[in-house]
């Protein structure tokens, strides 16, 4: 009755977009990144073949990598966007950011419900605990599957390395306190799916991570 990962990688940031997944085959999807037709046609395909009922759509937190799906996913599957209050600013910056990256967005919804640290998501028979770690981004969240012993990390911690603290609302040490008080804490074999590059696991990066020994 685990709830599976599946990962599509989006955009020319090569973000980590999210599909998980229950036995009766609803899925949440977190940080769209599709950003053009050719992608949000991707990502259609993929739920079909998947019979895959999408029930929520969460952002991780809000940089452009991350949100540029949201109003295809939004309008495609009827759903509200979900986000922590406090990435508020960081999405309304959005058409600002793409505009100075030169890539076409789709402005995203307004959010219609926001996410505390502690809440639990529930899908399936399982619940995701939010975590809050910012640092990244001023209200970065990870969703911790413990039954599974996953996490959906975000732009907090990568394969041996970390999220950039030089954006709007980063803040270095905020972000190594939220990995080592939030992630570090989880079980050594608790794997890491990160918004950006391979997955990795909290034991190895407590061992190899140059920017946490
Ligand atoms: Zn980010
Ligand atoms: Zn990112």
């Amino acid at each position: 009755m685990s709830l599976k990962v599946h990962l599509i990688t989006f955009n020319p940031f090569e973000e980590n977009t999210y599909l998980i997944s229950s036995d009766q085959d609803e899925c949440i999807i977190i940080d769209p990144g599709c950003y053009d037709t050719a992608e949000q046609n991707e990502l259609a395909r993929i739920i079909i073949s998947m019979h895959l009922k999408p029930v929520r759509l969460i952002n991780t937190h809000c940089h452009i990598d991350h949100i540029l799906g949201n109003a295809f996913v939004s309008k495609t599957y009827n759903l509200q966007l979900e986000i922590h209050e406090g990435e508020l600013p960081v999405l309304n910056a959005g058409p600002a950011v793409a505009g100075m990256y030169g890539i076409p967005y789709q402005a995203s919804p307004a959010p219609g419900h926001f996410i505390k640290e502690g809440d639990e998501i529930k899908l399936g028979d399982r619940g995701l605990k939010v975590l809050f770690t910012p640092g990244h981004s001023p209200a970065s969240i990870c969703f911790y599957n413990e039954a599974d012993k996953w996490v959906i990390g975000g732009d907090v911690l990568f394969y041996e390395s970390i999220g950039r603290t030089d954006l709007p609302g980063g803040d270095y040490d905020t972000l190594i306190n939220s990995i080592r008080s939030q992630l570090f804490t989880l079980p050594d074999d608790t794997v890491v799916y990160p918004g950006h590059g391979p997955q990795t696991t909290i034991g190895y990066e407590k061992m190899f991570n140059p920017f946490l020994r």
